[in-house]
């Protein structure tokens, strides 16, 4: 462990138990079920638990949590196996499945009843729940909860021979139908399911509850720290229970920390399915889908993630993190990273009538302000181009510095030019603009020295691609989407629009999922699913935080 301070209650405890010898070494699990793909409260588990052990030199298993057939596949374990590696993570040969120890599993069980701690129950599960009582009431025994040893034994033995069906019986612990922990009443270990299993397949019919199976699979894994967040804290007495009841050579200890929530967004792997279903969203890594697929697509830096959960912090404090936070990692690492290149939203036409109409010039643009060793690459200029709509206002105030009529402003890498004359169709919409360009100002190797407020970013008209650009916003219209009662009333109707942009042609030369900034509108990214260099289709990856709006507001200022 480095000599910093701890820089959370988890870590601290790590700290301590190295310390004191408690530990040579840590080991951590993170324990997904396979019912899903990995969200933003995943990332925030997997970097806490990958994190502690990277940091100690300690080790981690990736563990399924697979203990419920039919509701898992194998498109999840893929999914979850390439999320966790595309945020960094490795863990070795340590990939391990709750089913592995299926066997293990099932002679502890037996263990418990040969010490009478366990029995088999015959009420059907309403009965079961009815006898469990409630917060204000104690339970009542079941009565087959003093079932001889043999007896439970045998039929333990035949459920596991597949003598029954479904429901007709179970194991329960027998620890005390009276604890105020209602967890304690007496849990369920073992249920029948004749549901063949996506990794044993028919092999059993009897399967591990949650409770069970991850207890004793975390003693197995000689996990030292079992974190988990906070629901299971409740879960802890009956964690500690059977290990003090099987006495395993390892015996972890849990410890809970609260859920990273997202504003404007869920993390339930429930609740993204059913905007899945029905068709809300094209699937788990559609770019709005707060899913690591989702996030990747959508072109975040798996960096950025890692630098926001660790924003976020560890702790027992229930947090609604704004979505700003997140979107300022992402710009944080973009902008150091994404070359700069030139694109237009909503075209508006630009007719720059002294400019020969055959000809083409090769201008030179920066590919980064603050990194020369990028480079330069060429943009070609001609005498049509097209500038943003939103840059230019016919009745613009004063201080409006981008273009209007008679005013003049610069274009990015290129010319000064003036707006002489406004072209409009028959709904009084502004279709052109004829302009004239000052070719003593071309950028760089001009000799005027003459200087405008405004620049702008622009694209040749005869070389520049036609492309849809997918611009996202965020997924639900309220902060936090789980406190109505349907959810999906709250999603944004607006959270995609598409445009018909113009890019400058270098921009069909990206891979897919390499992020660039489009000057002045924020970083974009070609979608790795429908995007070739033929037909590009570009991701908005996030907006600029406005400073370009700072910039003018502040030339203002200087000029009174
Ligand atoms: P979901 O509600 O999405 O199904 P889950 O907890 O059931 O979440 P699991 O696959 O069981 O999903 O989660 C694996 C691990 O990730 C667990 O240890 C769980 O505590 C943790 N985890 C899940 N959601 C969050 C979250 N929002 N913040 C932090 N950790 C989380
Ligand atoms: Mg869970």
């Amino acid at each position: 462990m480095n000599d910093a301070e701890p820089r959370d209650f988890i870590r601290q405890i790590i700290h301590d138990d190295l310390e004191s010898g408690k530990h040579a070494e840590i080991v951590t699990r993170f324990p997904p079920e396979p019912n899903g793909y990995l969200h933003i409260g995943h990332v925030m588990s997997i970097c806490l638990n990958f994190g502690v052990a990277e940091e100690t030199d300690g080790r981690t298993y990736l563990r399924y949590d697979d203990t419920n057939p039919g509701k898992e596949d194998e498109e999840y374990v893929e999914a979850i196996e390439r999320d966790v590696r595309w945020l960094g993570f490795d863990w070795g040969d340590r990939l391990t499945h709750a089913s592995d120890y299926f066997e293990r599993l099932y002679e502890d069980a037996e263990t418990l009843i040969r010490k009478g701690l366990a029995y088999v129950d015959s009420l059907s599960a309403d009965e079961i729940r009815a006898y469990r009582g409630s917060l204000t009431e104690a339970g009542r025994n079941s009565p087959h909860r003093d079932r001889s040893v043999e007896e439970n034994l045998g039929l333990f033995r035949r459920m596991r021979a597949g003598a029954f069906g479904d429901g007709e019986h179970v194991l329960r612990a027998k620890i005390d139908m009276a604890s105020p922990n209602m967890n304690l009443r007496d849990p369920t270990l073992y249920r029948i399911r004749h549901v063949p299993h996506q990794h044993t397949g028919d092999t059993w019919c009897i399967y591990p509850m949650y409770d069970f199976a991850h207890t004793l699979s975390d003693a197995y894994e000689a996990i030292t720290h079992s974190l988990c967040t906070l629901e299971f804290e409740d879960h802890r007495p009956l964690y500690d229970w059977l290990l003090e009841q099987l006495e395993p050579p390892h015996r972890p200890r849990q410890i809970e920390f609260s859920r990273l929530n997202l504003a404007y967004t869920i993390t339930s792997k429930r609740k993204l399915a059913a905007l899945i279903e029905n068709h809300e969203v094209s699937g788990w890594d559609d770019p709005r889908m707060p899913t690591i697929a989702g996030m990747r697509r959508r072109g975040y830096p798996a960096a950025a993630l890692r630098d926001f959960v660790k924003r976020g912090g560890v702790t027992k404090k229930d947090k609604l993190i704004e979505m700003g936070v997140l979107e300022n990692s992402v710009r944080e690492v973009l902008g150091e990273r994404a070359e700069r290149r030139m694109a237009v939203l909503r075209p508006l036409k630009v007719v720059l009538t002294n400019y020969p109409g055959d000809k083409t010039e090769t201008l030179e643009a920066m590919n980064h302000p603050n990194r020369p060793e990028l480079g330069v690459r060429e943009v070609p200029f001609t005498r049509e181009l097209y500038i943003e709509h939103d840059d230019f206002m016919e009745d613009a105030p004063r201080k409006f510095f981008r273009l209007k009529p008679g005013g003049e402003v610069r274009l990015r890498s290129a010319y000064i030019i003036r707006c002489d004359e406004v072209i409009k169709d028959g709904q009084q919409n502004v279709v052109e603009l004829r302009c004239s360009y000052d070719p003593e100002t071309r950028s760089g190797t001009g000799t005027s020295d003459r200087k405008v407020k405004g620049t702008i970013h622009w694209v040749s008209a005869v070389h520049g691609v036609h492309a849809p650009v997918r611009l996202y916003d965020r997924l639900f219209t309220l902060p936090d989407p789980n406190a109505v009662e349907d959810f999906r009333a709250a999603l944004n109707p607006d959270s995609l629009e598409v445009v018909d942009a113009v890019l400058e042609p270098s921009l069909t030369a990206l891979s897919p999922g390499e992020a660039v900034q489009f000057e002045r509108l924020g970083y974009f990214c070609p979608d790795e699913r429908d995007s070739s260099p033929q037909k590009p289709v570009f991701n908005r990856i996030v907006t600029l935080r406005d400073s370009w709006a700072k910039i003018e507001k502040q030339a203002m200022q200087e000029r009174g």
